[in-house]
């Protein structure tokens, strides 16, 4: 952390090797004219608490949190926004006169997406979501975050099926849902063609179709990018590679994985067949920008859209209306032109 007088606002996260953030954010400071420094604040679990208390003393504005502190940084903050309390997990926090205030903006910036026309757009991908029916696959961080705020866009009319790998995690989401009388049921994996046909928009909120390795720990790694959301997903897992090994290891996990990924395409293939034409199909995941699903749902004549728009109007949202938002209005701004600004500069380097 940067000890001379200038602002500082950061991403804080572990590990943060591959994070664009800074330049990204920076050049979103500097589009408005705000003099701050944007750092990367890489903090392993054991020294969270420790950082937060330093920032509060510091000329911090603020921070995107992310993996792997976005849902235990909650136990350092002094205040949660209302959606955050119920999503459970922060990717913004914001320094309030040394009291850290935690937000999450990955469900609004979900809803811009859909139904904002997008600087740069002429038109919006949806006119609204009211009473809309919607598929939601996958239970994680994201999901809840998406399902708290499509919840509120549906409204009483609306209904949300819920899938998930893991039942009692999807079953723990349509809780919090229908508390707040949203109307939620549950949908195995394997079940998915049997409800789909009233279906106005399929969403993937898991990590099928996810580029990359991932580290399942031990020393073990696997792929989900072959896969469809649509179907289910065991790929094998295989020891880490060695630096450089990630063509090899991909190769390694997709030979083994052979059988499973025609199942999941055969699943796929299937459901698409008894989807309405008229079905949106929605990715949370941006790399790649056409995950499996997404390219099958295309090739079956649906509209599609990847989640490039969603990861940049969430950081606009935050940045605008989060954690500069007394800055900007100290310096004069009207907020929307401000939010225009930001999105488009950070679209442009995006
Ligand atoms: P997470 O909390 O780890 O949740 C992962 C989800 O994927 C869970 O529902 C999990 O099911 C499911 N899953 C993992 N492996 C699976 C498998 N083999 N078969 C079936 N389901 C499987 O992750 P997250 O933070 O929610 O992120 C999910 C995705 O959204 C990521 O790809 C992330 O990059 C993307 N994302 C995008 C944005 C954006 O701005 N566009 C924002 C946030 C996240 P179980 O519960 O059964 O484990």
């Amino acid at each position: 952390m940067s000890n001379f007088q200038k602002k500082v606002i950061g991403i804080l996260g572990y590990p943060l090797e591959h994070s664009i953030s800074p330049v990204f954010q920076q050049a979103a400071l500097d589009s408005v004219g705000i003099a701050a420094n944007y750092e990367a604040w890489s903090v392993i679990p054991e020294n969270l608490q420790g950082f937060l208390d330093d920032i509060r003393r510091n000329n911090f504005i603020g921070a995107n949190v992310t993996i792997p502190h976005k849902e235990t940084v909650i136990g350092y903050l002094d205040d949660l926004d209302t959606n955050a309390e119920k999503i459970g997990s922060v990717n913004t926090i914001v320094n309030r006169d040394g009291r850290l205030i935690g937000y999450n903006t990955d469900g609004q910036g979900f809803i811009d997406m859909l139904i904002k026309p997008l600087p740069g757009h002429q038109e919006a991908f949806l006119d609204n979501l009211a009473g809309m029916s919607i598929l939601l696959i996958g239970a994680g961080g994201a999901a809840r975050a998406v399902a708290v705020f499509l919840a509120d866009a549906i409204g009483s009319e609306g209904r949300v099926f819920i899938c998930n790998r893991t039942k009692g995690k999807a079953l723990e989401l349509i809780g919090l849902l229908t508390e707040s009388g949203t109307r939620a049921e549950y949908v195995d994996e394997l079940d998915i063609a049997e409800v789909v046909e009233g279906i106005d928009i399929i969403v993937n909120s898991t990590t099928k179709g996810q580029s990359g390795l991932r580290i399942m720990g031990e020393g073990s790694v696997t792929s989900l990018e072959p896969y469809s959301a649509l179907g289910p997903a065991s790929p094998a897992v295989i020891p880490e590679p060695e630096m450089e090994g990630t063509s090899s290891a991909k190769s390694s996990i997709f030979q083994l994985s052979h059988s499973d990924i025609l199942r999941n395409f055969e699943f796929s293939s299937k459901i698409l067949t008894a989807v309405p034409a008229s079905t949106c199909f929605v990715d949370l995941i941006y790399s790649p920008l056409e995950t499996p699903m997404l390219a099958q749902a295309r090739a079956s004549g649906h509209l599609t859209l990847n989640g490039r728009g969603m990861n940049i109007a969430q950081a606009a949202d935050a940045f605008v209306y989060k954690a500069l938002i007394q800055h900007l209005t100290d310096s004069g701004f009207d907020l929307e032109e401000a939010y225009q600004r930001v999105f488009r500069t950070m679209e442009s380097i995006w």
